[in-house]
């Protein structure tokens, strides 16, 4: 989940270099070390497949040394203490913006990400995480309920403990906030497995977080493959919740290995399938509905959990805004991430471009059609990109209209009766986003009302804002939600203290 920039009108217009990178050993306990093993991993540039570098690879000692160095954090005290959090994590919002050029050049070339997106939308948004949390620490308690005369019963939350992140690459380190930054405004403390596949920024953070007054062991971050360090951070005894987003598939891992160890608390944030919905009395605004859909389904390259990778459009409508929607998506600019120009970027990986080239040619081989896209560009850089892709002729039944792609291909479907299209939007087993475009409010009312999801936008695709609770329904997440107060809630327990009154 993330804001994405679509802007096209950029003031400068220059390729900055490749960062430095400096920091790729583990962090624990307030410094940074080798992992046990001593083995490390490649991290590559998606835009090149050049490695950048050779990361400490955790695996299960490293994870027990960062949940011990936790735990022995948490029951010092010190960040039990509303205003150390308050100041030390007010402190961190501000280096991260003082060192935003370097965080954002890091997720740029790691993950692939055009580095004006994580200028102006990933790393701000970071900074403004851990500012919101800091600022809430002290406007979050508990209450006294009403008990009968001779007693007094008060509500109070208290931190679970230690938390365990597992976070996927696609906004590498704004994934990890919008986990680390209430666990530990609730007084927490964390361990954090990054995404193999783009570790950097999470590991500058750590040290961020150290520089700005941080105990030691509050904020630990191994880096290490998934069935290995995520694996030992979902079974840790000593880790008290676990907090990750991904796919449902390796969600469903995590109550597994809940279950079989601690039954600690699990936040599962995970996939979609999000609808697009535009309704009949929508023909005026035709375009900018289209440029709107082009932004949500090919931002940050469709590598997004609320992508809106289904249109379901009034059939009256289908081929004016089926036309409209290729023409916006031709216009996006691929590119080096490092170019401030570049509004796409590259696939994370050659086995994402793989994944998406075959849900396309499926769906052509089953009679769908692409107006635009639909096989892989750039091919002499190196890196694996895939251009903005329209398919159309799809039917529910096909692949491309029931599973996530995670990459930059939407698929138009049509509907003739606002039943109809209801029955789409909740025709998938995720639930976690849609958008409606409706100027009749009664209409966007019932779909909202109807639509089994998180969050429903209406006349403009959006995840809400740091202000609203955001996660999914059914197979898209599970035990909470990311953003809001509410984030904050579910890093905590509620504890009941009754005094009889003699
Ligand atoms: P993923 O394969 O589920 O990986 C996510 C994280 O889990 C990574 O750190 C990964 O480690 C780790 N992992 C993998 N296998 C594991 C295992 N067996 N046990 C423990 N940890 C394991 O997801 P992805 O493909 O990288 O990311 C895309 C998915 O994330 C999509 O489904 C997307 O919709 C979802 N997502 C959801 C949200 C939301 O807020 N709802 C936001 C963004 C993305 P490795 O790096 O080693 O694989
Ligand atoms: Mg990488």
């Amino acid at each position: 989940m993330s804001s994405h920039s679509n802007s096209t009108s950029l003031a400068t217009v220059d390729v900055l270099p490749v960062p430095t990178v400096t920091r790729t050993q583990a962090f624990i306990d307030g410094a940074f070390v080798d992992a046990q093993s001593g083995r490390t991993f490649p991290t590559y540039a998606p835009s090149t497949g050049h490695l950048l570098a050779m990361v400490a690879d955790g695996g299960v000692e490293d994870v027990d040394l960062a949940a011990l160095a936790a735990r022995r954090a948490f029951d010092a005290g010190s960040w039990s203490h509303a205003d150390v959090r308050r100041a030390a994590m007010t402190r961190l919002a501000d280096l991260v913006e003082e060192n935003a050029q370097e965080l954002a050049a890091l997720d740029a070339i790691d993950a692939g990400k055009p580095i004006t997106d994580c200028e102006t939308g990933d790393i701000p948004e970071v900074a403004h995480l851990f500012r919101w949390y800091a600022e809430a620490i002290d406007k979050v308690f508990g209450k006294v309920s009403p008990t009968s005369e001779g007693h007094l019963g008060i509500i109070t939350r208290e931190p679970v403990g230690v938390v365990g992140i597992v976070v996927p690459w696609n906004y590498p380190a704004v994934m990890l906030t919008f986990k680390a930054a209430p666990a530990l405004a609730a007084g927490n403390c964390v361990v954090a497995k990054p995404a193999e596949q783009a570790p950097l920024s999470a590991l500058r953070l750590a040290e961020l977080a150290t520089e700005a007054g941080f105990p030691p062991g509050v904020f630990n971050v191994v880096p290490g493959d998934g069935p290995t360090a995520g694996r030992a951070v979902g079974m840790h005894p000593l880790i008290d919740a676990v907090a990750f987003t991904g796919s449902t598939q390796v969600g469903r891992e995590f109550l597994r290995y809940a279950a079989e160890s601690n039954m600690k608390n699990v936040v599962l944030e995970l996939g979609g399938k999000s609808p697009q919905i535009v309704l009949a009395d929508m023909k005026a605004d035709l375009q900018v509905i289209a440029e709107d859909l082009a932004g949500a389904a090919f931002g940050n390259a469709g590598q997004n959990c609320t992508a809106g990778s289904r249109v379901l459009v009034a059939n009256v409508l289908r081929e004016e805004l089926t036309d409209r929607l290729a023409q916006a998506a031709s216009k996006i600019r691929l590119g080096d991430p490092m170019d401030r120009s570049t509004e796409m970027g590259p696939l994370i990986e050659r086995t994402a471009l793989e994944r998406v080239s075959r849900y396309v040619d499926e769906a052509v081989a089953l009679g769908a059609r692409v107006r635009v896209g639909g096989s892989a560009v750039l091919e002499d850089t190196g890196g694996h990109f895939y251009p903005p892709t329209v398919v159309d002729q799809v039917t529910p039944d096909m692949a491309i209209a029931r599973e996530e792609i995670f990459g930059p291909v939407v698929a138009v479907l049509g509907f003739d009766t606002e039943e109809e299209a209801l029955q789409l939007a909740n025709d998938s087993e995720y639930g976690l986003a849609a958008t409606v475009w409706s100027h009749d409010v009664d209409v966007s009312f019932r779909m909202a009302r109807g639509i089994r999801a998180g969050t429903v936008a209406i006349n403009g695709y959006s995840e809400g804002d740091i202000t609203t609770p955001f996660g999914g329904h059914r197979t898209s997440g599970f035990g909470g939600r990311d953003s809001g107060i509410e984030a904050m809630e579910q890093y905590t327990e509620l504890k009941t203290t009754w005094f009889t009154l003699r």
